[in-house]
């Protein structure tokens, strides 16, 4: 693939990095404040609670996950878990599209020629879990070789960020764009369409006060609501940031989980799956990668409850979901 510029030299890091972040008009912010803190106050006295919880194992008992799966015109929701190896890059595809994350460098082929292969031109939400290489790699390219409505990213405390080449061309990419970063915090809701029951993506987390010290659990959570099904992504979040989520009462019930941290023994705890209670759990994960994920040990947690399926076993993993019946699709890469 080709760059469509060079960097000009004149422009060091330090001055992108005072430009690419939003600086949301007072008066905004204060009202994406106040309804975060509202929402917040809303979940810890349990008005938002857990919506009905339904086994929704049940529903794939006796339903094979297919390779030739011809989607209709009432499926008008499609979540692809692009398989991009030992990372994560999940699109969403609604009246509105959806990346999340893009897998590393080496990656962006793949990644564009899926987007290509479903017709995505137009990225309107683009957003990077965090700023580990396995998650934001190809990000600047992605920015370069598409047209992008919004891009966010969580703003952890900068010692945590780890100074790569990849995060250095996505700063440079999206202020040659003229794109600002938006500061991914709970409490943002992003409708994908236009119908009032319009699929919905809420941000669960990083809250602005969270004090981790591990880069993965500023993870950016977001859970995709539409009718009655939902999934919920949770980047690398480890134990802590679960914990952390659990604390606040968050709601975290969902139909289909992306397992943090690429089924780490140290995520998908006990406590957390109890409350999401997935049917259907994917793991993005590299075929036979240097960390031994997914842990077997998180696999059995999560067996509890979940049909479990990995982007290593098959490929790229694509629901398909009315908001009522859900279909799985394996394609290999
Ligand atoms: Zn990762």
């Amino acid at each position: 693939m080709k760059r469509k510029k060079k960097r000009t030299s004149s422009v060091n890091i330090r001055e992108v990095l005072s430009k690419v972040w939003k600086n949301a008009p007072i008066i905004i912010t204060c009202t994406i404040l106040a309804a975060g803190l509202c929402l917040v106050a809303l979940m810890q006295s349990g008005v938002i609670g857990e919506k009905d919880i339904e086994n929704v194992s049940l529903l794939f008992e006796g339903q094979k996950i297919t390779d030739d799966y011809k989607p209709d015109d009432s499926d008008d929701l499609c979540v692809s878990f692009i398989d991009v190896g030992q990372g994560d890059c999940i699109l969403i595809e609604s009246e509105k599209t959806v990346l999340i994350d893009c897998g590393e460098n080496d990656c962006y082929n793949k990644v564009s020629s899926f987007l290509k292969s479903r017709g995505v031109e137009k990225i309107d939400i683009l957003i990077a879990t965090h700023q580990h290489t396995d998650h934001m790699g190809c990000m600047a390219k992605i920015v370069d070789d598409h047209e992008i409505g919004r891009i966010v990213m969580p703003k952890p405390p900068a010692g945590l960020v780890p100074p790569t080449r990849a995060y250095e061309a996505l700063l440079y990419s999206v202020n040659d764009k003229g794109l600002r970063f938006t500061a991914a915090q709970t409490g943002y809701i992003y409708k994908l369409g236009s119908a009032d029951d319009a699929p919905k993506l809420t941000v669960l987390a990083p809250l602005p006060d969270d004090d981790f010290d591990d880069l993965n659990d500023y993870s950016v959570v977001c859970r995709l609501d539409y009718r009655k099904r939902s999934f919920l992504f949770t980047g690398d979040l480890t134990e802590k940031g679960e914990k952390a989520l659990l604390g606040r009462n968050a709601d975290i019930k969902a139909d289909v989980l992306k397992v943090g941290h690429h089924g780490s023994a140290h995520s998908s705890s006990r406590e957390f799956l109890a409350k999401v209670r997935p049917g259907i759990a994917v793991i993005s994960v590299g075929e036979q990668n240097d960390y031994g994920h997914p842990a077997e040990e998180a696999v059995k947690r999560l067996e509890r409850y979940a049909k479990v399926i990995t982007t290593a076993g098959n490929g790229n993993i694509s629901i398909y979901t009315d908001g009522r019946k859900m279909t799985v699709a394996v394609q290999k890469s």
